[in-house]
């Protein structure tokens, strides 16, 4: 049967981050539950990166199921333009209240490359409304927003995007800041918005997801957005990876003194469930829209922007995510990983090790530079398949990113089995 399937599947799907030729084999999942996928050939595998970061409380969640299949039999879709509904009103309400302070309005898509292309636009639409000509971007080195052409430009330019490098706009790169470099970026980055073009500044706050969860501290973001602020250009926080409890608070921006003009959500915003992403913006940003000229218009929308069925699994999965149950989870996972960090420091096969909440990430040395394409990669991603859990290393880099239902055992399960690899190395 396991068999079959793979064979169907080589025929007919392409899988993305996948090579055509050399790939690793597809494994057929059946069903999962609770942290859990069970596989066709038997395998029960731990999702210890909550299958690409996007799911919060466990696979196939019965609060959210219900929430999904009532809202399926009552209205499935309808278009958003002209038209509007409850579980997109009452789902933006509760973001808007939980969201750190001074977001106003609430734009749906469909992921977290179109939250980021929605983003981008209604800055540089904002400075083009008010006639004022600002059209540079500032982003960090590293950076990952999708894969779309506007978040591909706002990227890291790595060899991923390579073939479309001629095509992507021009965006000026700072070096993620840390405390021996700040100085530096921090009069980087104030003489390029003293130029006076600058119309916005994007960043994945605290923790670079694709960039192999690089982590940087809140302090020093803090101190990038006061320069950026009283220069008025725009801050826009992509916590498409980082939103919804991952980095320990609901946002990885809660708590800053500088709080961004714009948000993009998604990933974890329905729990996993289904495909949503958000752009929320202040009151500042569509006041430049509101005007009775008709070509002040944010001309942008997909068909299934606000889909019912995602806003209703995205409302239950708020439910769940604001409970104490939950909330305590995020905190024990948190801590958790900080006494493995602290056990783990100085271990000779480690470069760097450390988390920030429920992410916890390592850099093996290995002899070859730190980087996705790190020759070791495939053979440390079988190692622990072969012990049913699910890791998906970014090169020489493990990471842990669990869905909060992971139990502590479970979690001390993972630590054993990367300690029992490092001894092997
Ligand atoms: C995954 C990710 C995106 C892209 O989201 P998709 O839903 O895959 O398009 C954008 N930004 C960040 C920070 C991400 O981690």
């Amino acid at each position: 049967m396991t068999h079959n399937l793979q064979q169907r599947d080589k025929e007919v799907i392409w899988h993305p981050f996948t090579p055509l030729l050399q790939g690793l084999p597809v494994l057929p999942v059946k069903r999962a539950s609770g942290a859990y996928l069970y596989l066709e050939n038997g395998q029960q595998v731990l999702d210890a990166i909550s299958s690409w970061w996007v799911n919060l409380h466990g696979h196939a969640h019965p609060h959210i199921a219900e929430a999904v299949a009532g809202q399926a039999r009552e209205l499935e879709h309808v278009i958003f333009a002209g038209f509007t509904h409850e579980p997109a009103v009452r789902l933006a309400e509760r973001l808007l209240s939980i969201l750190p302070a001074g977001q106003s309005k609430v734009f749906y898509s469909d992921n977290g490359s179109t939250a980021v292309e929605v983003a981008i636009k209604m800055a540089l639409q904002y400075w083009y409304n008010k006639e004022v000509k600002r059209t540079k971007i500032i982003a960090l080195e590293g950076a990952y927003h999708g894969d779309t052409f506007g978040a591909m430009s706002v990227g890291d330019r790595n060899s991923f995007v390579k073939p479309f490098a001629p095509f992507l706009f021009d965006v000026e790169f700072i070096p993620l800041p840390d405390t021996d470099n700040f100085q530096l970026v921090r009069d980087r980055f104030r003489d390029l918005i003293a130029g006076g073009e600058v119309a916005a500044f994007i960043f994945e706050p605290l923790v670079q997801g694709s960039a192999g969860m690089r982590m940087y501290p809140a302090e020093l973001l803090d101190a990038l957005l006061e320069i950026a602020k009283e220069q008025q250009v725009i801050c826009i926080a992509d916590e498409v990876m980082t939103g919804f409890g991952r980095t320990g608070k609901l946002f990885a921006t809660s708590g800053l003194r500088h709080t961004p003009d714009i948000f993009c959500l998604s990933k974890g915003l329905t729990g996993g469930t289904l495909p949503l992403g958000v752009t929320t913006c202040t009151a500042q940003i569509q006041e430049a829209f509101r005007d009775p000229d008709i070509m002040k218009t944010f001309f942008h929308g997909h068909s299934f922007t606000a889909n019912p069925l995602s806003c209703a699994a995205a409302n239950a999965s708020m439910d769940l995510l604001l409970s104490d149950d939950c909330q305590e989870q995020i905190a024990a996972i948190s801590y958790q990983h900080s006494l493995f960090v602290e056990r783990m420091k100085d271990h000779p096969k480690i470069e760097q090790v450390r988390s920030t909440g429920t992410i916890m990430a390592l850099d093996i040395r290995t002899g070859e530079e730190t980087s996705y394409f790190n020759s070791r990669r495939n053979s440390f991603y079988e190692y622990f398949l072969e012990r049913n859990i699910l890791l998906r290393p970014l090169g020489n880099t493990l990471y842990i990113l669990p869905p909060y239902v992971v139990t502590s055992e479970e979690l001390d399960g993972i630590y054993v089995e990367i300690e029992k690899l490092l001894e092997q190395l």
